[in-house]
């Protein structure tokens, strides 16, 4: 027999994934099911993106790339990040990975270890504290409530830093909650760093999908010290409708981009060529694709807030960015759906998928028990039916 390693023991699957596996089921089965569970959008990648990968393919641009990806597509970030945050940034600042998800764990993999602490905000994107684990440091959560605005406070952080502190973890706009920092609370929170050893990843990769007025920050580029403090990560999933493109990448001091990319060059040699053709294509071609689809993910959102909001013992923050609604279902814990009785989010959500075919997340995954995420990255459609059987399944609570 084979025996599992300690690292494969103690790393959890994704609960997303694992959500969007168990409605496939019944879907496979026939049944009509209504999924919100699965964090990316359902546009088609734009048309002029997919054309540039063709064309790189008929090219020839399909072998392998320097580990940190191409000089072209590094130009194309860097130009980006001046053009739409004002940072400054040079190619040795930047290493291209597969998927914003890769970054995050090579960042991580050259930056903590055991002995390590890493501080995570809660609710958290789920695979921030498996990711730390991997590597051996320790996730430290810190709770924030809705009633705050699911923000971190400078005083909780000045409370959670301990001399084994490396790295605080920030994501704005979050998934699962929407919230977005303003810069002002940004800039508090990293002034209460500055006389730490402790550094900063901040996980941007909603900049582009933020509703409200808040304009998106870049954390790199409130101070001028955190240029040297900062590992920036973003990628073109959610922006540009890119997930199976697996195009993330990472902005940070020249000393960790060497580290990633020899992490990189060891572990994957590269990120796909033709993926970065259409990296390239995304960032510096045109943009209106991207206002299109903010658009559309704004009314969707609207008419998911209107909604929800109508639905006795629901709790929402409406959420400024992002694509999900993360909502308090905890008045119905205790309570009878037919023979079972719901108590927890897991049991919430099997429940109410079994009955009503409606499919969210649990709020566990995200470590806040009592919530659920609901994705609003399907048609409005979709939306509207099913949210009326979700508030016709509430309704049958006894
Ligand atoms: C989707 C997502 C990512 C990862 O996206 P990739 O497809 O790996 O680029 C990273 N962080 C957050 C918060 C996400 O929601």
């Amino acid at each position: 027999m084979i025996r599992i390693s300690a690292l494969a023991a103690a790393v959890k699957p994704s609960a997303t994934l694992a959500a969007g596996a168990k409605a496939r089921q019944l879907k496979a089965a026939g049944v009509k099911v209504f999924d919100f569970s699965l964090g990316e959008p359902d546009f088609p990648t734009p048309r002029h993106i997919c054309e540039a990968a063709e064309k790189a393919a008929r090219a020839g641009q399909t072998h392998y790339t320097p580990a940190s990806g191409t000089a072209e597509v590094k130009a194309a970030i860097c130009k980006w990040y001046k053009n739409f945050h004002g940072l400054d940034c040079a190619p040795e600042n930047v290493i291209v990975s597969n998927g914003a998800k890769h970054s995050i764990h090579n960042a991580l993999a050259a930056t903590v270890g055991p002995g390590d602490e890493v501080l995570i905000p809660t609710p958290y994107w789920v695979s921030y504290s498996d990711l730390v684990r991997m590597t051996g440091a320790t996730p430290v959560l810190l709770p924030t409530t809705l009633a705050s605005g699911f923000k971190l406070t400078p005083e909780q952080l000045r409370d959670a830093l301990t001399p084994q502190t490396r790295l605080l973890m920030l994501n704005s706009p979050c998934n699962p909650t929407g919230t977005v920092y303003t810069r002002a609370e940004l800039e508090a929170l990293v002034d209460v760093m500055r006389d730490t050893d402790a550094s900063i990843l901040s996980d941007e990769i909603y900049e582009q999908l933020i509703y409200c007025n808040a304009k998106p920050t870049c954390v790199a580029t409130l101070r001028p010290w955190l240029k040297e403090r900062t590992i920036t990560i973003s990628g073109a999933s959610k922006s540009y409708a890119m997930t199976g493109w697996r195009m993330g990448w990472a902005i940070a001091p020249p000393a960790v981009v060497q580290a990633m990319d020899t992490i990189q060059s060891q572990q994957t040699g590269c990120p796909s060529s033709v993926s970065q053709a259409a990296l390239v294509a995304a960032l510096t071609g045109p943009q209106e694709c991207v206002v299109e689809m903010r658009a559309e993910f704004a009314a969707r959102r609207e008419m998911t807030c209107d909604l929800l909001q109508l639905i006795p013992d629901v709790k929402l923050l409406v959420p400024d960015g992002a694509f999900y609604a993360f909502f308090d279902v905890s008045a119905y814990f205790g309570r009878n759906f037919g023979t079972t009785t719901v108590t927890d989010s897991v049991s919430f959500c099997n429940t109410l998928l079994e009955q009503a075919h409606v499919n969210l997340v649990p709020g566990v995954a995200f470590g806040a028990e009592g919530f659920v995420r609901m994705s609003f990255a399907t048609s409005r459609d979709v939306i509207e039916t099913g949210l009326g059987k979700f508030k016709s399944w509430l309704a049958t609570a006894r």
